[in-house]
């Protein structure tokens, strides 16, 4: 029989590593709420129509990357492949903009495109982002930027690089198309296949093509800095005022355009260069015209995605992930089966006072058992002895330099107590 694996480009998360997720998911809510953004869960599939509104019909996610299904009722339906499309949904179904000027939500969660798989490229990967709904002042931008930046820092990651750019509005940008279309035909010969397309298609789109030879072509095509407006000039400017102000140092890249459509003025990204070709942890930026383009009030937006994968290689690169807590803090060793009740009955009471406990089989030796409780990581062993018990009492065994000490079972709580803290916050009384 075949042997059935996980899908291509999907990753089972195990336990240790899990522990290391779930200490990441916590640091990023707490970030995230500190900031004032509160958190949403939509739902992990959407109607197909969201993401071609919502993300741009001439992108690579919905021309190529889209998970979309036709349900038994015959709708068309796609796995989510980003956040955005989803919040700016339920925020005008929820009306969300009469309740407030400005709305702070986040949200952490699996995503879905059928990409080539790569090194930090999944099929199913994992994004956290922040979007801040109805803030036109570059403040705004700013602070998103800084928090995206913040929180990586709280993690632990300090060199990081800030690409900054602006994408302008809608008007001057077609301007900018103008030129750049025009200057790029001149060449066009020289461009790959895919950017011959995007030369027709979506020009700026070609500005992100990772080809060396179209790289080299870009780098002589004009700049969007030259066609800008002057409010769109001097949002860009007062946005790097901001971090200058703060001491965010950030580079700026007039290149930059992201890949999804609905980007107006600020767009960035923070990179790591030791992450390789995917080297992006995190892009974000405004889509003023967004809200309105999914049947919303003209209200303007910003905001950032992160992945969850090119992280965790990032804080692993960077030996940022700190000793988690993992496996039993006691172990319960019986000696002999008739004492598995016994050792039972006592792990029982442990857990309930909120310790990690795990208990061995009193059929098994105690060399056995040892080696199974070393292995576990237990700090500590509480063995059960036939002789000792008949006088209520037991052993504790310090794992780590094996000293151990007899005492009376009516005492073990307390002596642990001293020794280690219990992990669940609520510890339950005897039924
Ligand atoms: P995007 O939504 O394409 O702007 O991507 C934002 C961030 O999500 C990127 O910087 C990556 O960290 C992450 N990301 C996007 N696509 C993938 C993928 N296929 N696999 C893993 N991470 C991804």
């Amino acid at each position: 029989m075949n042997l059935i694996t996980a899908p291509r480009g999907t990753f089972d998360l195990m336990p240790p590593q899990a522990i290391v997720w779930e200490w990441m998911e916590s640091t990023i809510r707490k970030v995230f709420l500190s900031y004032g953004y509160g958190e949403i869960r939509t739902p992990i599939f959407e109607h197909t129509e969201l993401f071609q509104r919502g993300i741009g019909e001439t992108t690579d996610i919905v021309e190529k990357e889209m998970y979309t299904l036709v349900d038994k009722g015959g709708r068309s339906l796609t796995l989510r492949p980003e956040g955005t499309a989803s919040v700016v949904r339920a925020y005008i179904e929820h009306k969300l903009y009469g309740q407030a000027p400005v709305a702070k939500l986040f949200y952490i969660g699996p995503m879905f495109r059928q990409e080539r798989p790569q090194a930090g490229r999944f099929r199913q990967f994992h994004q956290f982002g922040v979007e801040m709904i109805g803030e036109k002042s570059p403040v705004a931008d700013a602070e998103v930027i800084i928090l995206a930046h913040d929180l990586y820092r709280q993690l632990g990651l300090t060199e990081l690089e800030i690409h900054l750019n602006t994408v302008g509005c809608p008007a001057c940008r077609q301007e900018y198309k103008a030129a750049l279309t025009s200057a790029l035909q001149a060449v066009a010969d020289q461009l790959c296949p895919t950017c011959q397309q995007r030369l027709v298609r979506n020009p700026l789109r070609l500005l992100d093509c990772k080809s060396p030879v179209c790289q080299e072509v870009i780098s002589r095509v004009p700049s969007i800095h030259h066609y800008l407006c002057a409010d769109c000039r001097h949002h860009f400017d007062q946005v790097t005022t901001l971090l200058e102000k703060v001491g965010v140092k950030y580079k700026r890249s007039d290149k930059l355009v992201r890949g999804l459509d609905y980007y107006t003025r600020t767009v960035f990204e923070i990179i790591n260069h030791d992450l390789g070709a995917q080297n992006a942890l995190c892009g974000g930026g405004r889509y003023d015209g967004l809200v309105a383009e999914c049947g919303g009030p003209a209200v303007p937006g910003v905001g950032f995605a992160s992945g969850m994968e090119r992280l965790y290689t990032t804080l692993e690169q960077k030996g940022k992930i700190p000793e988690l807590p993992f496996g039993p803090q006691l172990y319960v060793l019986p000696l002999g089966e008739e004492l598995n009740v016994v050792a039972f009955e006592i792990a029982t009471v442990l857990r309930r006072q909120g310790f990690s406990v795990e208990m061995g089989n009193g059929a098994k030796s105690l060399k056995a058992q040892l080696k199974t409780a070393h292995k576990s990581g237990a700090g500590y062993a509480v063995i059960i002895g036939e002789e000792e018990w008949r006088e209520r009492q037991v052993t504790l065994k310090t794992m780590a330099d094996g000293s151990q000490k007899r005492l009376p079972a009516s005492g073990l709580m307390e002596e642990i107590a001293e020794l280690v803290s219990p992990r669940l916050i609520v510890p339950l009384r005897e039924e």
